[in-house]
């Protein structure tokens, strides 16, 4: 672990890493960032986010080959999807340059099957899921493992329909369609702040809600549901949502189950993590998929949301990070917040 008391915060030019710098950079850190080949000429228009150095590799693998440059840099990564995406789960997990938050999430996070174990084991309602298509009851979603972003998903109003369009080539899930509106729910769980919604031994903090938009189910309306064009769900970017206020119990009650649970599980979740939901007309929320670490739509949040500018005014999950690191280091607890 660094001994530092001022270490540099690291990670790939890509996905979130705007405001990690920006974050970075308010709370008193230098900032590095992993960049393949040149360094990506877009920082040049946002200089507030630029980080101070640039580190290049010619393929995301080499970040494993220059662990001692990075070790020797005294940097703490901070991973965001595309990193993890990029690297592989596998390699991430070997990473031996220190990373925000607890590596053993990926195990949890990473499988479809035993990211549900932990979200029903924590008591969170999920979408119903069949194991044959003679099973499935109502419209569904039908998921291949490994795709990522929607590729290739299909939603399937009954048996036949399935069993037409499904590759059983691939793996799969068949999954009860949930019909409502999406809520991407941004949490932070700190293990060392005690102000605060108390959750373990820490707090649960809400920075903001946003919805992924995307290609083209979210304008398939537009030319009708019976034009035959099978709706695909590529996400393009993301819009901010609030929601109503008599909901925030039942989310933080959602929050505060998986955190309990994966302190349970593997000893807990640290830092900014999502919760992928749908709220039905019943004001009941499912949750389809939880991220364990800072997600994109976090970025319409730079200079804060509705939710963290409560806790703070201009508070960035970025910013929150480095806060989170600051603190850690301060109580001489780093080891608790990185792994
Ligand atoms: P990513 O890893 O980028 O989050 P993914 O490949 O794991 O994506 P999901 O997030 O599970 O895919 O789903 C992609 C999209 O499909 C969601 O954003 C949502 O629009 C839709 N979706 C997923 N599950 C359901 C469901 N049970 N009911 C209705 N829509 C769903």
């Amino acid at each position: 672990m660094t001994e530092n008391k001022n270490p540099t915060i690291a990670t790939v030019c890509s996905h979130t890493s705007l405001q990690i710098f920006d974050g970075a950079r308010k709370e008193g850190f230098k900032t590095l960032g992993i960049c393949l080949g040149k360094p990506p000429g877009f920082y040049d228009a946002f200089p507030r986010a630029k980080p101070d150095e640039f580190f290049s590799v010619s393929s995301y693998q080499e970040i494993i080959e220059k662990t001692p440059e990075l070790i020797e840099k005294d940097v703490i990564i901070i991973p965001h999807g595309s990193f993890v995406e990029y690297l592989g789960a596998s390699d991430f997990a070997r990473l031996e340059v220190p990373s925000f938050g607890n590596k053993s999430v990926l195990e949890w996070e990473s499988n479809r099957t035993k990211e549900r174990e932990w979200l029903t084991s924590a008591g969170v309602p999920v979408p119903a899921e069949y194991s044959s298509p003679d099973d499935a009851r109502g419209p569904v979603i039908v998921k291949y493992h490994g795709a990522k972003g929607g590729r290739g998903f299909f939603i399937a109003n009954n048996q036949q329909e399935i069993e037409d369009k499904l590759d059983t080539s691939e793996e799969y899930v068949i999954q009860e369609f949930v019909l409502g509106t999406r809520y991407y729910l941004h949490f932070f769980y700190s293990p060392l702040r005690i102000d605060g919604y108390r959750v373990g031994d820490g707090t649960l903090e809400l920075l903001g809600i946003d919805r992924r938009i995307e290609s083209n189910i979210d304008e398939l309306y537009k030319i009708g549901a019976a034009s035959g064009i099978d709706p695909s769900f590529v996400v393009t970017g993301n819009l901010p949502m609030v929601l109503r206020e008599s909901l925030l119990p039942k989310v933080f009650e959602l929050g505060e189950r998986v955190v309990e649970r994966s302190i349970e599980l593997f000893g807990g979740m640290i830092g900014p993590f999502c919760l992928e939901t749908i709220c039905t007309d019943t004001l009941e929320f499912k949750v389809f998929e939880i991220s364990a670490r800072i997600v994109a739509g976090t970025n319409l949040f730079v200079s804060g949301s509705p939710y963290s500018d409560l806790i703070e005014p201009d508070l960035s999950t970025g910013k929150r990070i480095a806060q989170e690191i600051r603190l850690a280091i301060e109580m001489d607890r780093l080891g608790d917040v990185v792994s």
